[in-house]
């Protein structure tokens, strides 16, 4: 695995186009050709959908000639990691705005953060409300004429930009032609932008892993998918495990065997959900293409390895995008 050396569109297309394809056989499957895409490790630290979602953000702030980057996530955000990160690395000041009161021992994620660089600056779960207002980053006094705002979990404009960057990666560089594939939606902003920019014969098909299906739909339509009309791109919305964060045995029994089978270690947050809802599909014999032909299916490894320290099996337990 590399490391993102210089911040442009050449090298980011570069590393995007050396991610590798991994073809799985596992009796988890049953019935489909199953593949999976280890953007996981385009980078060992700026990792997954999030670094596709900066890319085009910390290039306008540079040519905007803003040296500071300004974003908002709760204590277990892989966005926030992933801009602390990528602040340090090429060069910006960063500033993490985080939801609640600073705890006694901040999670792992949040010193990462520090570690990298980032300030933090807690604010009350009432003010983090207000975070898609245009004037959030006002009233904390953070605006500026050098500074560039990244909404919660980089959605907006830049970020839609970015992972259409990887759709037509993903055909430019595919080792089979794809019927399908599949994602773990949050925002909704990477199926929606996908959807938009995958070869047509490519179905994008979203699990959503919160109970937010009203706000994800549309952000798929906002950032480039069209829903209404059916079934491309799909979000599968019963494959959340009872909510944001939140696991069950099951969930944790599928991914260690997963793992155990594979050897591809998924987080319980996002990219666990997504695969145990294929496995659950394929078992029920679903996704059998006519024709005597296996549908191919392309998994999107989107990361999220390094939130996988904060959740052991946390009932009600919270995380954040
Ligand atoms: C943020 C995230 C997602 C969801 O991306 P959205 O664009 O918000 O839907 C999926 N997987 C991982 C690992 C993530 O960190």
């Amino acid at each position: 695995m590399r490391y993102l050396t210089e911040l442009s569109e050449k090298a980011f297309l570069e590393a995007a186009r050396n991610v590798p394809y991994q073809q799985i056989n596992s009796d988890l499957f049953p019935g489909i050709d199953l593949w999976i895409r280890r953007d996981d490790l385009i980078d060992p630290i700026i990792s997954g959908n999030k670094a596709y979602k900066l890319l085009f953000n910390l290039l306008e702030a540079r040519k905007q000639g803003n040296d500071t980057i300004v974003t908002c996530g709760g204590a277990w955000s892989n966005h926030i990691h992933a801009t602390a990160a990528a602040g340090q690395r090429f060069g910006f000041k960063t500033i993490g705005i985080i939801r609640g009161e600073r705890p006694p021992v901040p999670s792992a994620m949040l010193q990462d953060a520090e570690r990298f660089g980032m300030e933090l600056r807690f604010v009350s779960r009432s003010e983090y409300r207000r975070r898609n207002e245009p004037d959030f980053v006002g009233s904390l006094g953070l605006s500026g004429n050098d500074s560039w705002f990244v909404p919660e979990g980089g959605e907006n404009a830049q970020g839609a930009q970015g992972v259409r960057l990887l759709g037509k990666t993903i055909a430019a560089t595919s080792p089979v032609r794809f019927d399908e594939c599949w994602l773990a939606c949050g925002t909704g902003l990477t199926l929606g932008a996908l959807a938009s920019s995958l070869p047509k014969t490519t179905k994008a098909v979203g699990v959503a892993v919160l109970k937010a299906e009203r706000s994800i739909a549309a952000a798929i339509v906002d950032w480039g998918g069209s829903l209404p009309s059916g079934s491309n791109p799909e979000l599968i919305t019963g494959g959340h495990c009872g909510g944001y964060g939140k696991v069950d045995e099951s969930l944790i029994a599928f991914l260690d065997e997963v793992g155990q089978q594979t050897g591809v270690v998924l987080d319980q947050v996002y990219t666990g959900k997504v695969t145990k809802a294929l496995g659950e599909l394929c078992e029920q014999g679903d996704s059998k293409m006519g024709e005597g032909r296996r549908q191919r299916v392309l998994l999107l490894h989107t990361g999220g390895l390094q939130g996988a320290r904060g959740h052991r099996p946390r009932r009600g337990g919270e995380g954040s995008r």
